[in-house]
């Protein structure tokens, strides 16, 4: 008889052994740095892409205005019961009126938003064709629904291109599923070439993750899809609020006849208890300074093609055309171990490993962010070039 803790335990030690067990560490933050192991480091792990999550004045603005009427820190309920406070209705039409779309619909997080709507808006007769490279929340979406589900090989249109040419006359539906940055590779879906190649088919849908991108691509700040100019064409366009933005939850944009749906299809929608009602506020405080902020993304934008031109001198291969910069290590230990190194140097980055990246391409993963200075970029700049 197979002892159920032994299992864990001998996973466990494998995983161990393979240099991936993922342990919970503990640290401090204080603004940008973060306090581990008695060591004060800039943090350039998090998704704290324009330094506000770090930024005090932004919160001392927030708590000005708000009364205890105001700090409602739970809906105690789903927003399909009597969880729906208003406050989720003015950040869904802030969002709508600031991407010119018909509507938008709120969720608790961004794994809750690809988890749900996947499954939701296929049957099994529909198809979905995934970049090879979506995020784990995406790739659990398809295995929930009941559509058959193939991935095509990483932003390659031909391949693409064939799979609906065969595909689409043969379903119902079928959804294309891509990021507009990618999270691990920092590198950028060809979005006009995919809405032309959608175009091409009446029954195509293409549904776009700016989890990286909001907040800071385009003009005001709305992601790629406002950087090309397609926010229309694009039918979900999902964006996540706890990274660039700094607060929590997720959205997506789109028809109203499409929000109307999901409100009633949503699994993690309808069965779970709204964001408190403070979450919402706090968001729609923050995208409404969002349009404003060219200065800090531009900021970023600065940083990351410095370090983009600086690995291209050094020859050192690296996907990225953002603020998400992968250093390629290959073997998860060595992987830990430069990570650590850097650690040692002032710079929290961490390793990331199989699974969240297939095997053999563990890597450092830099976050950059608009806070960054300059010394401190020229900091890193040495530490990337040991
Ligand atoms: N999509 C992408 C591309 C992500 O990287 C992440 C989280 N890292 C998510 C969705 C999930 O978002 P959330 O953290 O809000 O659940």
């Amino acid at each position: 008889m197979n002892n159920p803790y032994e299992s864990m335990q001998t996973a466990l030690h494998e995983l161990s052994a393979q240099g991936n067990l993922r342990t919970l560490s503990h640290a401090l933050h204080e603004g940008r740095y973060l306090y581990a192991a008695g060591q004060k480091m800039l943090n350039l792990s998090s998704n704290d892409y324009l330094g506000l999550a770090a930024n005090l004045e932004l919160r001392a603005r927030f708590l000005e205005n708000l009364t205890p009427e105001d700090f409602l820190p739970s809906s105690s309920s789903s927003r399909l019961l009597t969880g729906n406070h208003p406050a989720f209705d003015e950040l869904e039409t802030a969002l709508a009126r600031l991407y010119g779309t018909e509507s938008a619909l709120v969720f608790n997080s961004g794994y809750d938003a690809n988890t749900g709507i996947l499954p939701a808006i296929t049957e099994a007769e529909d198809l979905i064709l995934a970049d090879k490279l979506v995020h784990a929340s995406l790739i659990d979406g398809m295995r929930l629904s009941r559509a058959r589900w193939h991935r095509f090989k990483h932003n390659d249109l031909h391949h693409l291109d064939r799979l609906l040419a065969e595909h689409a006359p043969k379903h119902r539906h079928i959804i294309i599923v891509t990021e507009s940055i990618f999270s691990m590779d920092g590198d950028e879906a060809p979005l006009s070439k995919l809405v032309q190649l959608k175009q091409l088919h009446p029954n195509v849908l293409l549904y776009v993750d700016e989890a990286h991108a909001f907040g800071l691509r385009g003009h005001r700040g709305l992601g790629c899809c406002e950087e090309k100019g397609c926010i229309g064409e694009v039918d979900f366009l999902a964006g996540t609020l706890g990274k660039a933005t700094a607060s929590a939850g997720a959205f997506v944009v789109c028809r109203q006849v499409t929000r109307d749906y999901l409100v009633n299809h949503v699994r993690p929608f309808i069965f779970t208890t709204a964001l408190p009602p403070v979450i919402a506020k706090w968001s729609r405080h923050v995208l409404h300074l969002l349009p404003e902020m060219s200065e800090r993304r531009q900021r970023l934008n600065t940083l990351s093609r410095r370090l983009h031109q600086v690995l291209r001198e050094q020859k050192v291969k690296c996907p990225s055309t953002s603020h998400i910069i992968p250093l390629l290590i290959g073997d998860s230990a060595r992987a830990v171990y430069r990570a650590e190194e850097m650690q040692r140097h002032g710079f929290y980055v961490r390793a990331v490993r199989p699974p969240t990246v297939p095997e053999g391409t563990a890597r450092l993963r830099l976050s950059l962010r608009a806070d960054i200075t300059d010394e401190e970029m020229e900091r890193i700049i040495e530490e990337v070039a040991k």
